[in-house]
């Protein structure tokens, strides 16, 4: 049978007869069945990878190019005069994920599955995921995000699992999504649910009934916290998680005839950040329940789980009060206290107890005490964990530490995002990158050749023009695609530093209007969500919506200068951004970004980073040579000594400097109050001039001379440019996940053996 047979077999009629959303059910099940062909049995030790996010993202294309198919598929429904991409609308996007951590989730799981190596997540099936946004009169609005339809890719299994919260049961139910690695094995990602939950709760907006635990438990990812009901709602929810995923990994390992003594045998733990660290305690719980004394359940455990850190920023590193933890998981405290007093035999700091004076229990320090691996997710960030914020552990465990650079899919964030980049690829260096990313390198025989250049410039060029007509299609947003598209993606947060960008734009909004014109337009594209109760993330979206009315209004600066802010920032907008993108913004203030995968796609998609020396960046930096990035700004150990010293003050360098001063000012300045709302506009104004805790202020003045330097070359010279972004492509190799999953199976899990 042939492909549109096949096909047609499922659908019950002829493919041109079909609307999209049949044939995209159709595809669906073909997809469920080639898949289940992939499952392999499991020998030796088995990944379990427990995750509170898994940004997935669509998954229908890449489900089909994993397995084969997305040639054929696509063809066979050209012949029918049908179009792939139409198909692929119909697909709703699961958002179970905020930002990098849940999208490197995704992405392990997709190199786990292509490397052949058995690893399965377990995360929460989430009703609405992360809340969907739309801008309304200049602010944020947040609705829910619905994906699960009645054909979802989770499936629903007979499996369930008893779970005690605040002293009554619930059941939790397993639901089982296939991951196909690219000719790899089929592996699963387990998401619990409770059948109970009600979506109708839900009124204005995300708003919910807190209380109502057996109807709301699994309706959003990070429900709004700005109260204790929401605190405690994450902590129901990851003991949920944990003690279902706990009681899943025991039976999947006692199946295979482990005798609980031996289950560091059977199975690896890695621990996404510190979202599910009562995984331990509950372990614990359990081996107890199955008669293993604590001592050796401690042991166990210890040597079966994994613990990756990916912030240092202390308001992120999860310390739950005691009280919550009594009143949600009474069974797990005495565990809890137990362990702070066996981490207190260890060592007399205080500072390393799990459970502190203040009666707060540290899910970090319960993760490093009682695993027997903690790592960082770059290079720098794992240098200031053993050097800075973790340094009294590091003394402690040294052999603990280790460094893991994320990676990302190239599956998805090249073979499928970037279709025209990925055929120029082959016609010059052959397939093999597919499978081996280190092969990519091959390209830069090709740095001097015009010929191929010029062939990077048409792609870069087509993959614009169709994100301004996604752009026209979604936003009624038009955009020039002669300009340099500028784009800064990610998580809207003060770290991250759009209000250094947003600086740099109103400070080119008087430079224009002064008669100094650029030596480009330029196209400046945002994309971010901020937490519904995170104010200040709030105003600076707002800052961003009003200055681009402004300078829409402006026929004098807007012939230079456009600034977008893109709907709700997702896996799916991701994938057309990025490929578009000429300038990647990853401007963060040095030491405060883990390692960031953004910067990673935009790179390998050929985009140049302007960046700070933070995270990734610093390899990516040494991968590609300091001329073909620019890098300007503090230095980590600069911003470090200047939070030691304590002694910024950012009135001063508005005193001191004409174009911060000019810049700041305007935020409330008559043309911003007139279109923007003057609370939120005064807010950030004063934000800036009195804190500034993440120092935007000291680096305004190199940033705006890079990004300067960075304009004037892409006009001046546009071949020279194009260079710079072949290399980056070609130097992209080692952000591949593969590279990183292989490094975690070598140093941390040994899979299989
Ligand atoms: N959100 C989405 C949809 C992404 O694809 C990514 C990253 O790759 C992120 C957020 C994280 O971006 P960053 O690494 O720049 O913080």
């Amino acid at each position: 049978m042939n492909f549109t047979e096949t096909l047609q077999n499922l659908t019950g009629k002829p493919l041109a007869h079909c609307t999209n959303q049949e044939l995209y059910l159709a595809l669906l099940e073909l997809v469920r069945r080639k898949s289940a062909d992939r499952v392999q049995p499991v020998t030796g030790r088995k990944l379990y990878y427990i995750s509170a996010e898994f940004l997935i993202g669509k998954l229908l294309s890449n489900n089909l190019i994993n397995l084969g198919l997305y040639d054929e598929a696509r063809d066979a429904l050209a012949a029918a005069g049908k179009c792939l991409s139409d198909i692929e609308e119909v697909e709703p996007e699961p958002s179970l994920g905020n930002g990098g951590l849940g999208r490197l989730a995704a992405c392990f799981l997709d190199s786990l599955a292509t490397l052949g190596l058995p690893g399965d997540g377990v995360g929460l099936r989430y009703h609405f995921g992360l809340f969907h946004q739309s801008f309304e009169d200049g602010v944020q609005n947040e609705k829910p995000d619905p994906w699960l339809t009645e054909h979802s890719w989770a499936e629903k299994t007979d499996i369930t699992y008893p779970v005690q919260l605040a002293g009554k049961e619930y059941t939790a139910r397993l639901y089982k999504l296939a991951v196909t690695g690219y000719e790899g094995r089929t592996n699963t990602l387990n998401l619990f649910d409770l059948d109970t939950i009600d979506e109708s709760i839900v009124h204005d907006g995300i708003a919910f009934d807190k209380t109502a635990i057996d109807k709301n438990l699994t309706l959003f990812l990070y429900p709004d916290d700005s109260d204790e009901a929401g605190h405690r709602l994450r902590v129901y929810q990851q003991y949920l998680m944990v003690s279902a995923g706990a009681q899943l990994i025991l039976a999947e390992c006692a199946a295979r005839g482990c005798k609980y003594h031996d289950l560091a045998d059977y199975a690896a733990i890695q621990i996404n950040d510190t979202h599910p660290s009562m995984v331990i305690p509950e372990l614990i719980r359990l081996l107890g329940e199955r008669g293993v004394a604590f001592e050796e359940a401690v042991e166990i455990v210890t040597k079966t789980c994994a613990y990756t850190n990916h912030t240092i920023l202390a308001e992120a590193l999860e310390k739950w009060p005691r009280a919550y933890l009594d009143a949600v998981v009474p069974q797990l405290m005495p565990i809890i206290e137990k362990l702070d007093a066996l981490a207190r035999t260890r060592t007399e700091d205080e500072s390393l107890a799990i459970i502190d004076r203040e009666n707060r229990v540290h899910m970090a320090h319960m993760d490093i005490h009682f695993t027997h691996s903690t790592n960082g997710v770059a290079a720098l960030h794992t240098e200031i964990l053993k050097n800075s914020e973790l340094h009294g552990f590091y003394a402690l465990y040294p052999e603990k530490f280790n460094n893991k650079t994320n990676g990302i899919t190239f599956r998805r964030w090249l073979l499928a995002c970037d279709p025209r980049l990925t055929t120029e690829l082959e016609k010059r260096i052959g397939s093999g990158f597919r499978k081996d990313a280190a092969e990519l390198e091959k390209l830069l025989a090709f740095a001097d050749d015009e010929t191929v250049l010029n062939e990077l410039t048409a792609v870069k060029k087509a993959n614009k023009e169709a994100l301004a007509d996604w752009l026209l299609h979604t936003q009624k947003v038009s955009v020039n695609t002669n300009a340099v598209f500028d784009i800064q993606s990610k998580r809207l947060h003060e770290y991250k530093r759009q209000q250094l960008n947003l600086l740099y734009l109103i400070h080119q909004y008087h430079e224009i209007k002064a008669g100094h014109l650029p030596a480009v337009p330029l196209v400046s594209i945002f994309g971010a969500k901020a937490a519904p109760a995170y104010t200040i993330a709030k105003d600076i979206i707002h800052a961003l919506l009003t200055l681009s009315k402004v300078i829409a209004a402006d026929p004098e600066v807007s012939k230079w200068l456009q600034v977008v802010c893109i709907e709700n920032y997702n896996v799916t907008a991701a994938e057309k951004l990025i490929p578009a993108c000429d300038l990647s913004e990853q401007i963060s203030l040095a030491s405060k970004e883990a390692s960031g995968t953004g910067n990673m796609k935009f790179m390998l998609n050929g985009a140049l980073t302007l960046g700070t020396m933070d995270g990734a960046n610093v390899e990516i930096s040494q991968q590609v040579g300091e001329e073909n990035i620019y890098i300007f700004g503090q230095t980590s150990d600069q911003v470090i000594h200047r939070y030691a010293v304590g002694d910024y003050n950012p009135a001063q360098w508005v005193e001191g400097d004409a174009n911060i001063r000019r810049a700041i000012g305007f935020l409330t300045g008559p043309e911003m109050m007139a279109a923007g709302r003057a609370e939120n506009l005064t807010r950030l104004h004063d934000e800036l001039i009195r804190k500034d805790w993440f120092q935007t202020l000291p680096d305004f003045n190199a940033y705006v001379v890079r990004k300067g330097q960075a304009l004037s070359d892409y006009a001046c010279d546009p071949l020279g440019w194009r260079r710079k972004c072949l290399v980056n492509i070609a130097k992209a190799g080692m952000f591949s996940s593969d590279r990183t999953i292989a490094e975690y199976n070598r140093d941390i899990w040994h899979l299989g053996e």
